[in-house]
Order: C-alpha cells, then structure tokens, then sequence
C-alpha cells in the first residue's frame, strides 16, 4: 500500500508549486545561480524514518538553517550564563543582516540573525582555524546522520562579497563583542552557512532536535539533553527573523530558516520537518517552504499551543478486591474474607503519560479513595511515561499518606527513585498480581482466617469437603508425605501427571512458560490448595509448572490409587469431582468479574 502520508506530501508539493512570487537571493552571487522551480519536502519521524517528495537529493547550503545547531554546541561548551554574556534571546524585529545591537547588554539580541550567529560562531573551540572548521562540520554532520561537505565555491562567494557581515562583525570587535580575528571568525561563519545539505538532512537535523537531541537515524546523541529546549525556544521566538512573530501565531512551531530558500520546523517529541524553494519573501524567507509548513501544521494540528486537553484520561479504571483478586488461590474461609470485606482493598489503574495535567487528576482520585480504603493499589502498568512533576506530586502524596495504606505496582525508575528515600518496605511490588496478594493477606490476617498454618486434617481441605468419614479414612490411608525447598518443582510442564497434591504448609506458584524463555505465574496455591489435580480429569500431560515458593509440605496421591478408590468408595471421586467443577466455576466467576470491572 501506498504510504498515506507520502501521498499527501505529494498532494502539498503540487498545491504549493502552484503558489508564485518571491526572488532567489543574489547577494552572495552564488546562490543566485539557484533553480527557483526547485522544491522538496521531507518529514522525519522520531525512529528515523523519513517521507521525501520532490527534489529530496538535491544539495544546496545550509545557509542560516546551520545557526540553532551551533547555538546548541556553545551552550553545550560553555553552559547557559556565559553563552548569555555573548549573545542574548530577545527577537530584533529586524532584519536578519541587521546591524543594531542590544546596547545595554553590549550583545547581539539574538543567535538566530546574522550578529548573534557570528557571536556564537566565535566561541567554537579548536587548537587552529582548521580545527573550528572541521569540528563545525562534524557538529552539523552529527545532526544529519551522515558526514557533509562544504561548497567551497559558495563559501569564496560569501567571503568576496560579505560587505554587510563584515561591518556586522567589525561593530562587533570595536565593542568587544567578540574578541579575536575577525576575519577568521566571519570565514569560519560563512563556512558554517556553506555546508551542503539536501531536505532529507535538514529534516533528520530537525527530528534530532525534536527527539531530545538524540538523532533518530544514527541513535548517536548530537546535543546535551539539556539544552534542547534552549534552542528550541530561541527558534521559536528569533528563527523566523522579522516575520518570527507572526510564524509563532500562525505556524506556532520552532523553526529556521535560511537564504538559500530551506526551512527546518520541529515538532517536540514527534517529528522533524524541512521544505525548500530558493524564491524568497522580503524577509528573506522562502515562500513555498513557508507555505508548505503551514499547511502541515494546519492540517495536522501541530501547533505548538494548541493541545487537546488529555488529563482525564490518567485514569484507566477502579476496582477493588471484591472483584479483582490476586492469582493467589484461596480456601474457601479465605474466599469469604475477600466477598465480605474486599472492598477495604482499593484498585486504581493509571495509564497514559504522566504529566503535570495528567498527575493532578491520579493524586486528586487518590486523595479521594484513601480514606475509604484500608490499602490502595495504584497500578502504573500502562503508563508510559512520567515526568519529573508527577513523580514530585506522587512523592508528596506518598509522604501525606497513613503509613502502609498508599501500594504501587509496576512503578516506573523516576517514581521509585522519588520514593526511595521513604517508601516503606511493602510499598512497590514488582506487578499488580503481587501487590493484591499482599493486601489479601493483609486483610486474611486482620479478619482472623488462618492463611498458611499447617493443617493436617484432610476434612477442611476444599477438595475433599463433605466427604464422609470412612472416605476420609480411605484417603488418609493414601497420602504420602512430600517437602520441597523453594524453586523446586512439584509438577513439570508437559509430564504425565501420576500424583497430585495437596498442600499442608509454604506456597506454590503455578508458571506459565512463554516464549523467549519469558515466564508468567498465572496462580499462587497455599495451605489447604491442591496442585496438580487436573490430572483427575483427563489424562493430558501437565498444563504449567508448579514450584515451591519457599519450603513446601505436601501430601501426595496417587492417580491411579485414588482411581481405584472408586470401586470400594463410590460416593469419594463423585465428591471430588463436584468440589473440582465448583471450584472452577467460581475461578471462571472471578475472571469474568476481573474483565468487567477493568477490562483486558
Ligand atoms: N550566509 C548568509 C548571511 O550571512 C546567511 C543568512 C541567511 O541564511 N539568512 O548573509
């Protein structure tokens, strides 16, 4: 199938193709030698994938599209106070060749016109000019993924013919903006602008900075994380030049762009967009490239301030232990704690990502369920991703919180590193399954019923409940006394199973194994649980693996034995089997209740 979204790219191409007007920028004679019909569009997406249309391949300079990327390397060099002594972030209103200069502050107002370019260009670190020049171009190639080139036959035209920067820079020096060779600063400037690049790279460049400064293509990082939003808002308010004020309002995304007619546009944390035309608007910005991102944004709704509201959405579902349990397999006396008194465990499922917006709404629900429960499991299996303002806000929760009350399953590392100075020890468990049981428990205790005492009577086993006597006798006279240390197994998957057990002491997990070695516990049996009773039912080999939780003892019965039972002791296995169809009835019940009340 035809990708929709390349299609559309094509759709726009010819609609913008259409749009006339505009001159190819001649003052660097060069340039002028552009093809004013060439146009190109690209998006990249955030895992590198990239949708070109039109002249993708076709290179030209980079132009002032390279200035974001060496603000980005200055901050990097010299962190954010001593960049700001060298160049300021107020947009100019003017101009981007402009020759005024934030004079209370003796700096340019901004990187992203020629003055604070410049600026910036000076602070490059290198032992030689030939050193700056080349780590100038790596800089650039690591935005675009692939190893670039300057057009020297661009670079010498900018230099014969820079008058205008040339004053700029000389301003410059005579106020001690910058200091050193002015010339060489201005030819390592205008190197900078010479490098080729076609839209494929302008919006590999751009989906770097959108991806956090990590290029998507590469997976090399190009920028210090936290530095991206600086660039990032520069552009937001300076990249446009004398038209920046008016592209935030209408476009309203962070953007470059440079005289050769290309535009670089980022979506933070979704994609990078680049479009070229070499004809060009009287703020020396391309009007088809401009054109064409508007319209993305429009039809996509990418603009930076128009987000739709999603806060509510950070709650998936609630429930309580009435009818979500553990995998736990309970007796009967424990079943009828959780019926009676399960809603004293509160469950809430989380989801999404968790933001400041998002977080509000999940501590605010805590708030309000809290006291109404004796121990609240708050799920994070399905949130994604959480920021520092949740964690802070889920902290603070936390520490406001009865002590023991407030449970987190499947926590992210930012909350668990939030918490770990006070978190409790029964307070983040690995998954939700784990998290129950342990409230269970609790809450067994707190009611009295006895969770793991050892039992040898074969009457309060539910397996056996309402045999007679005399059967109870028959089945005494067969069981064999087992113990297993933890990790051992009392069933194997796959097995004929000849024995089944019933447990008087410890727990066993029943494990699922999955593929890629993965395994998953689907069930925990204790005192009074049988394991392995399946193998009543039919003969198939065993369905899971059971292994000792810690130290087990089990009495064991013999299929084949118990079998025989029925000739002298008829009404046994009749009972049996109606305590096993209960008991799966009620585990079917329960599985149901579980997708009612949360879904899958
Ligand atoms: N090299 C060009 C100059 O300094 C860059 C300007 C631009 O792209 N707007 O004039």
């Amino acid at each position: 199938m035809a990708s929709p979204i390349r299609a559309y790219l094509n759709d726009l191409l010819n609609d913008v193709r259409q749009i006339e007007g505009g001159e190819v920028a001649t003052y660097i004679p060069e340039l002028a030698k552009a093809n004013p019909a060439s146009l190109a569009i690209a998006i990249t997406a955030l895992d590198g994938k990239t949708y070109a249309v039109g002249d993708a391949d076709l290179p030209f300079t980079i132009q002032s599209v390279s200035k974001p990327f060496l603000y980005g390397l200055a901050l990097q060099e010299y962190g954010r106070e001593t960049v700001l002594k060298h160049v300021g972030v107020e947009p100019t209103g003017d101009a981007f060749n402009s020759t005024v200069m934030d004079e209370v502050n003796n700096r340019p107002f901004n990187p992203m016109v020629n003055a604070g370019a410049i600026a910036v260009t000076a602070l490059v670190k290198g032992e030689s000019y030939a050193a700056r020049r080349q780590s100038v171009l790596d800089l650039l190639s690591r935005f675009a993924g692939r190893k670039l080139k300057f057009d020297e036959a661009v670079f010498r035209s900018e230099r014969d013919t820079g008058a205008r920067n040339r004053v700029i820079a000389s301003i410059m020096s005579q106020a001690e903006m910058i200091s050193g060779d002015a010339d060489q600063i201005l030819d390592l400037y205008f190197s900078q602008c010479s490098v080729l690049v076609s839209v494929r790279d302008l919006a590999a460049m751009a989906a770097t900075l959108a991806n956090g400064g990590i290029n998507p293509l590469t997976g090399q990082r190009a920028l210090a994380a936290e530095y991206v939003h600086d660039v990032l808002t520069v552009m937001h308010s300076c990249g446009m030049y004398n038209y920046a004020g008016q592209w935030s309002y209408e476009v309203g995304i962070p953007a470059k762009s440079g005289v050769s007619g290309s535009i670089a546009a980022i979506v933070p944390g979704q994609i990078g967009i680049s479009a070229y035309s070499p004809p060009l608007d009287r703020f020396g910005n391309s009007i088809r490239a401009i054109a064409a991102c508007k319209r993305i944004v429009a039809d996509f709704g990418l603009h930076a301030f128009r987000s739709a509201p999603q806060s509510s959405a950070a709650i998936r579902g609630e429930a309580s232990a009435l009818s979500v349990r553990s995998k736990r397999a309970r007796t009967a006396s424990e079943r009828e704690v959780l019926a009676r008194e399960g809603a004293r465990i509160g469950l809430l499922e989380a989801q999404g990502a968790l933001f400041f917006g998002a977080a509000e709404r999940l501590v605010r629900r805590i708030d309000e369920v809290l006291p109404q429960v004796d121990w609240l499991v708050v799920d994070m299996r399905r949130v994604y991703d959480i920021d520092l303002a949740a964690c802070t806000m889920l902290a603070r929760t936390y520490a406001a919180s009865r002590k023991g009350a407030l449970i987190f399953a499947n926590a992210r590392d930012p909350l668990r590193e939030a918490l770990s100075s006070m978190a409790a020890p029964n307070t983040l468990f690995a998954d939700r399954d784990a998290a129950l049981e342990y409230c269970e428990n609790a809450l067994i205790a707190t009611d009295g019923a006895h969770t793991g005492a050892s039992r040898l009577s074969l009457k309060s086993i539910d397996l056996f409940a309402g045999s007679s006597a005399g059967d109870l006798q028959a089945l005494e006279r067969l069981a064999k006394p087992f113990s297993f240390e933890a990790g051992q197994h009392l069933v194997r998957e796959g097995e004929v199973g000849r024995l089944f057990f019933v447990i008087a002491q410890g727990a066993a997990s029943v494990q699922l194994n999955l593929a890629g070695a993965r395994t998953v516990r689907v069930a925990t049996i204790g005192a009074g649980g049988c394991v392995g009773e399946m193998a009543l039912l039919d003969g198939s080999p065993r369905s899971a693996d059971v292994i000792a939780d810690g130290r087990v003892i089990a009495y064991g019965f013999s299929i084949e034995e118990m079998m025989a039972l029925s000739e002298t002791h008829p009404r046994l296995l009749l009972t049996i089997f109606a305590n096993l169809s209960r008991d799966f009835a009620e585990r079917l019940r329960a599985a149901n209740n579980e997708i009612r009340s949360l879904g899958n």
